[in-house]
């Protein structure tokens, strides 16, 4: 620093001079200490570089001034008599050291107060002042009108630095007058004003000439008179521009600086005294750079105000540049607008990320797939989108809580950014959905092969959520620039219908767009339609799946939800129940279901000599409601159906959620003699361990383990290792999907006590329903004819025995 300081052309000079008094000071344990001085400060003050000579010198009051100053970083005038002579004291502000000038004054009367704060009087009558300097500006003769002005012999003036007796803020204006005639002949004319130490200003016209060496300067006193007031108040306005916390600068239009206040100072990092009658541009070369530049070049066109903002590249502040121009002057401001700046970058950054996951949201994947998709036209290479939608999420959401489903999300963020290269975006668009971009892909099989890292990533290990062991699934589907779209528009609605197609079938899993399927999202919104309007119309239709014991008597029926859309086709679950739960359709869904089964097997029943169970599905989503014991609790008393020949199918995943309140209603339900099932049993995530916490009373094997019974051994194996731990339990087993007679055969053998299948009797209408039971009721003709095969051989005695005891004994009236 002190280095730098020493060889600032400025100090350099100050330090150099065998006439000036000046020093490079630094505050040093509190107090003030001088890093290096002129020869001649050397010669009246000492050798010391402590304070002591200063204070010595100056007084108390004085140093402490200095002192404040210095450690503020801003400078210091004043005036203080040595020996019944006054010097005039400047400290100037420079990178954190201060430059201390002492300047003789001979004053007609003591100065009130040793500040800078000033009181005017009307100048005195001078006649013509007339200075002779040299090329540096340095006294050599002044005209006894000058003396007189000062205060003090014309010869006490010789050796001055001339600048110090111009007037501040018109020591631009002085500058330039000099450098105008420093090289030339000829003689050039300005304006500037000289103070004295009775701060009395003087306004003069000057004529200056020079010849290569030294310069004379001749003023006559303005022809305007000059206004104490008027002086006042700009006095007043440089104290308001040396408190402001803006840099100022008054600019000439030539690029000039005639006035630069502290801040403009330290802004430029140069002192004042540097910058004063310089060109801006030569002082501040990145200043060239900005619309500054331009809009003084153009100002003398134009006086219209302008403002635009700047980041100074050497400290990254950012600055509000107002300038305004005038005739002959530039008033320019910068403000400090680096917080400003911060916020709006904030906003900014908030506009584009999702709070929560602080990915970047659909707002900014618009935005980066824009570009992407403009430098992939030009590169010709594909690019890849994953559009990615949770399994599960909802279940966890509603029984957690919000905050839970938040943790899961951050989570599962973070897996997500885990899967992908860094230059990869994964960005969150609502919910549980999220978008992966992935420029440059080779192809599908690639952009496939990330899909399968992404569902691993999401469901292979649980998340552990409040104690819990959580696992959830992630359905993807995949779009490829530009085979599939050429927009982005159409490639996050491509990969939309992908990844829906991805759910259909079967969650967890990951699919190509393809162009067939793009009709499809169509049939989604067209679908939710369509279920709306079935529901508030009360026209859902339902079809009735026999459920059979190994003797091939119909025991119960399953109730299946069907729509039947527009073209009067029907319209399978699998394409709506997650539609009506992604919607919360299902609830009225689910109780119209509930109602009208009751109503049509309890109108069966009348007519058939025994009575049959009736089983229909409860979503997830119902159970979490809240409202399921209360519906069942009506539609049992509204259509008389009797409790205990009602069997409700609940799916695992809500279950093993733990939730209370779905348990307390599990425990109503079961108090209201209402059987409990387990649905589709061995796709999820329970353990058969857990169940006997549950008040189920039965479970139903999952078809894709029947369906490879019983040639797949570990079908087989799963099969009878799950027969025998629910026979423990005291569970009874519905063997679901039943289509040969193998798997009859087997499932009958292993001890199951209930079969569902096509190969036993498919879903049917419920007055195929009414001829089918009539058909099987009329005696002789029992049901074992419906059976495709022969009838099934007869199960071997205990096992067989106990679970009929379990389901079919349970599902019998009183
Ligand atoms: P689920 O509860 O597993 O119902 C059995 C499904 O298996 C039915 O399909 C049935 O037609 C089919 N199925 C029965 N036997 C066989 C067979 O031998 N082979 C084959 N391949 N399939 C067989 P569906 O009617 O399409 O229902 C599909 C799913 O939709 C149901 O699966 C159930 O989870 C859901 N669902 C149906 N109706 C409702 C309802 O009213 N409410 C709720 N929440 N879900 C329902
Ligand atoms: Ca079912
Ligand atoms: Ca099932």
């Amino acid at each position: 620093m002190l280095q730098q300081a020493l060889h600032d052309p400025l100090v350099a000079e100050l330090m150099g001079s065998h006439t000036r008094v000046s020093a490079l000071l630094t505050v040093h344990d509190e107090g003030l200490r001088t890093l290096s001085a002129s020869k001649h400060f050397r010669q009246l003050l000492g050798h010391s570089s402590d304070g002591q000579a200063l204070l010595a010198r100056y007084g108390q009051t004085i140093t402490d001034n200095l002192k404040s100053a210095l450690f503020e970083g801003s400078g210091w005038t004043g005036s203080v008599r040595i020996q019944a002579q006054w010097v005039s004291l400047r400290l100037l502000p420079w990178n954190g050291l201060g430059l201390l000038e002492e300047t003789p004054l001979q004053p007609k009367t003591e100065p009130a107060t040793p500040s800078a704060a000033v009181g005017l009087d009307f100048p005195p009558a001078v006649g013509t002042l007339v200075l002779h300097l040299n090329d540096q500006g340095i006294i050599l003769g002044a005209s006894e009108s000058l003396g007189v002005f000062m205060g003090q012999e014309s010869s006490e003036l010789k050796g001055v630095d001339a600048l110090n007796l111009v007037y501040r803020s018109d020591a631009g204006q002085f500058k330039r007058l000099l450098d105008q005639v420093k090289y030339r002949t000829t003689a050039s004319e300005g304006a500037f004003r000289m103070r004295n130490a009775d701060n009395q200003v003087l306004l003069l016209d000057w004529t200056a000439a020079g010849d290569g060496n030294d310069i004379i300067l001749v003023g006559r006193q303005s022809q305007h008179h000059v206004e104490a007031a008027l002086l006042q108040s700009e006095e007043r306005i440089n104290s308001i521009l040396e408190s402001m916390s803006d840099a100022f600068f008054a600019i000439d239009l030539h690029g000039h600086i005639s006035y630069v206040n502290a801040k403009g100072a330290e802004l430029l990092g140069k002192p004042a005294q540097l910058l004063l009658g310089r060109v801006l541009w030569d002082r501040a070369p990145q200043m060239k750079k900005t619309q500054l530049f331009h809009t003084i070049n153009q100002a003398k066109g134009s006086l219209q105000p302008e403002t635009f903002q700047w980041q100074n590249p050497q400290d990254e502040v950012w600055y509000q540049i107002k300038a305004y121009p005038s005739q002959d002057l530039i008033s320019v401001f910068f403000t400090d607008i680096s917080t400003i700046k911060r916020s709006e970058n904030n906003m900014r950054h908030q506009a584009m990320h999702d709070t929560l996951t602080g990915l970047p949201n659909r707002l900014a994947l618009s935005q980066v797939l824009d570009e992407l998709l403009n430098t992939q036209a030009v590169t010709q290479m594909n690019m890849g989108l994953l559009f990615i939608d949770l399994d599960g999420f909802k279940a966890v959401n509603d029984t957690l809580g919000h905050d839970k489903g938040d943790e899961l999300l951050i989570a599962v963020s973070k897996r997500l950014k885990g899967v992908v290269r860094n230059s990869d975006i994964v960005a969150r668009l609502s919910g549980d959905e999220f978008v992966i971009t992935l420029p440059y892909i080779p192809g599908h099989e690639a952009a496939f092969n990330v899909g399968r890292k992404v569902v691993d990533a999401v469901s292979k290990r649980p998340y552990e959520l409040a104690d819990k062991a959580i696992y959830i699934g992630a359905s993807v589907g995949v779009a490829l620039y530009p085979e599939d779209a050429q927009d982005v528009e159409s490639l996050l609605k491509h990969a939309d219908i992908a990844m829906y197609q991805a759910k259909q079938a079967g969650k967890n899993t990951v699919r190509m767009f393809h162009s067939a399927m793009s009709t499809s999202l169509q049939t989604k919104v067209n679908l939710e339609n369509e279920l709306h309007h079935a529901i508030v119309h009360d026209r859902m239709e339902l079809h009735y799946q026999p459920r059979m014991n190994p003797q091939g008597k119909v025991c119960a029926v399953e109730a299946l939800a069907r729509l039947r859309n527009t073209q009067g086709d029907l319209v399978a679950p699998l394409h709506f129940i997650p539609i009506a739960e992604e919607t919360g359709l299902i609830i009225a869904m689910g109780a119209q279901v509930l109602k009208k089964a009751c109503e049509w097997i309890g109108q069966l029943n009348t007519e058939l000599s025994e009575p049959i169970g009736l089983s229909v599905n409860v979503s997830g989503i119902q159970l979490l409601d809240g409202h399921l014991t209360q519906t069942v609790a009506d539609v049992l008393r509204d259509t008389g159906f009797p409790p205990h020949l009602l069997e409700l199918e609940l799916t695992e995943t809500v279950l093993m959620q733990n939730h209370e309140s779905v348990h307390e209603d599990l425990v109503t339900l079961h108090n209201m003699g209402v059987h409990l099932s387990i649905d589709d049993f061995g796709t999820g995530y329970s353990s058969l361990s857990m169940l006997h916490k549950l008040p189920v009373q039965s479970i139903k094997l999952d078809r894709s383990f029947v369906c490879e019974l019983p040639n797949t051994p570990d079908s087989v194996i799963i099969t009878r290792t799950v027969l025998a731990m629910a026979t423990a339990l005291g569970l009874g087993v519905v063997a679901e999907g039943v289509e040969t007679d193998e798997q009859r055969d087997f499932l009958i053998d292993s001890g199951v006590q209930e079969l569902q299948g096509f190969g036993l009797a498919k879903p049917m209408t419920d007055t195929d329903l009414h001829h089918f039971l009539k058909a099987q009721n009329i005696p002789g003709k029992l049901g074992l004819q419906v059976l495709a095969g022969p009838a099934p051989t007869q199960p071997s005695g205990q096992t067989l025995g106990a679970g009929i005891g379990q389901v079919v004994l349970d599902a019998k009236p009183n």
